[in-house]
Formats: C-alpha cells, structure tokens, sequence
C-alpha cells in the first residue's frame, strides 16, 4: 500500500509499505478516506533526526473499517470512523473515566512502534508496550 514516510526533517516521501493487517484479535484495520497533517507531524518534520527505516506519519483520520480481529465487538467491517490521534481499549479506568489518551492499553499513531494514519489503510492496534509499563496504575488507582 502507499504511504506518507518521514526519514528526517523535511524529507518525506510517498512509498510503498506493507499492508496494513489484523495482527491481534482485537485489531481493526481501517481503510483510510481523508487523513490530514495534525500539529503534532510538523514537530518532526522541523526537528527528526535522519532515519534510514523512516516512519509512516500521520496522527486524525476517517475511514472505512476494512476488518475486525475475533475479539472486537463495537465495530464492524464497513462501519465509517473517525479516528484521533491515540487509539485506546476502552476498559480501563482511564478510559472509562474519559481519559483515553491515557489508556493502559493505548498509544498514539504515527511513531516507530505504530504507523500513522497518511496511508491507504492503518493498523488500530490493541496494545503497545505502554500498557506493560502502565499495569501498576491501573492497579493503585
Ligand atoms: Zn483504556
């Protein structure tokens, strides 16, 4: 698939990566339809150091939901979303308290760990590392 790649300040470029794909049961795979630059991609843009891996950026979108893992069970193939900048799991504390951003479980787009949103379709993961290092909040909240 296409996607938007940055390999330092001011060199990004169109290329070809791998297909975006259900990896857990609890991923989702949505077909990106308008994607746009948030703030937070000109940071980088100004700033990131030279990669030669590079990193898919792009942080909002709205899309096609294009296919479900076997434990997602709010959406479903076809559905049109809109997306933000972090995906979260919607049962922590924090969530349930309207913090997603600060989901045990969440991360944000566009980083080493998960790719953005400025490509032809987008992985939304169930977990990153963060939620390893975040168990203990959610336990003495
Ligand atoms: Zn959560």
């Amino acid at each position: 698939m296409r996607a938007t790649v940055m390999y330092g300040a001011g060199d990004v470029r169109i290329e070809n990566v791998p297909d975006a794909r259900i990896i857990e049961p609890t991923d989702a795979v949505v077909t990106v339809t308008r994607a746009c630059i948030c703030g937070s991609d000109l940071w980088p843009y100004q700033k990131m150091e030279p990669t030669d891996t590079g990193r898919v950026m792009g942080h909002e979108a709205i899309g096609v939901v294009e296919a479900v893992g076997g434990e997602v069970r709010k959406i479903r193939r076809g559905d049109v979303v809109i997306m933000p900048f972090a995906f979260s799991d919607g049962t922590c504390v924090f969530c349930h308290d309207g913090l997603q951003t600060s989901c045990v479980h969440g991360g944000f787009f566009g980083t080493t760990e998960v790719a953005g949103a400025q490509a032809e379709a987008v992985r939304i993961p169930s977990q990153t590392e963060r939620s390893s290092r975040c168990k203990s909040i959610k336990t003495t909240r």
